[in-house]
């Protein structure tokens, strides 16, 4: 759609006039050089800006997005970006981040018929069998499974990313890099620590039992880990 088009080319009109000429040493700065201090691994959902929700400048975080914030063992995209980002660019904190409402953990859950979509999910097989035991356990909602499903699929995809040569190879030497497991909150913008890689964190999620219900919620726990 045209009208779209030129609004994205209108918002960059503003953008250089307003963001970036304003903070023009800063731009300057990383157009000479990037470096990045985290590299994010998240959803290719519209709704989900990793730079926007973390108020974070362009040249923070280096990036891939696909569908369910999947790690997948043969996928010479996610190896290159990890190899050319904690090889190269020297990135310590990883950070996986899934979110509320995701079309790709709907569908792990429905069951899903479409070719290439159906393969890449199955990735995610082994969070949706976790998931089914824990909803049996405890009688979960369909709500309140896809809570956990979200949660299961972003500890299995931190398994995954544990389990890969480089970073395995990485953490026999030392602890870097630090992996990190976030959910991001579509309807309100917040940000849960799932599994808290920061040093002294537990590196296990700090209340599995809790994340079902919204109660569990505390924005003082999450901050102080
Ligand atoms: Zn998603």
């Amino acid at each position: 759609m045209a009208g779209m088009i030129d609004s994205l080319l209108a918002g960059n009109d503003r953008f250089v006039a307003g963001e970036f000429a304003a903070n023009e040493d800063y731009y300057h700065s990383i157009a000479a050089k990037q470096t990045p201090k985290v590299l994010w691994i998240g959803c290719s959902d519209s709704r989900v800006s990793e730079h926007q929700m973390t108020g974070s400048k362009p040249g923070t975080m280096f990036v891939h997005r696909n569908i369910a914030n999947i790690v997948a063992f043969n996928d010479v995209n996610i190896s290159a970006i990890l190899e050319y980002g904690v090889v190269h660019l020297g990135i310590e904190d990883i950070i996986v981040c899934g979110h509320t409402r995701c079309g790709g953990i709907a569908a792990i859950e429905n069951g899903v018929k479409e070719n290439y979509i159906a393969d890449w999910l199955c990735i995610a097989t082994g969070a949706k069998e976790a998931t089914d035991r824990i909803a049996k356990e405890r009688k979960l909602t369909r709500e309140q499974k896809l809570a956990v499903l979200t949660e299961e699929n972003v500890k299995l995809q931190i398994k995954h990313l544990n389990n890969l040569a480089l970073i395995r190879n990485m953490h026999a030497k030392g602890a870097l890099p630090r992996i990190h497991g976030w959910l991001y909150r579509v309807e309100d913008g917040s940000i849960d620590v799932l599994v808290d890689g920061r040093p002294g964190g537990s590196g296990q999620p700090r209340s599995p039992k809790g994340r079902a219900s919204k109660a569990g919620k505390s924005k003082t726990a999450r901050r102080r880990g």
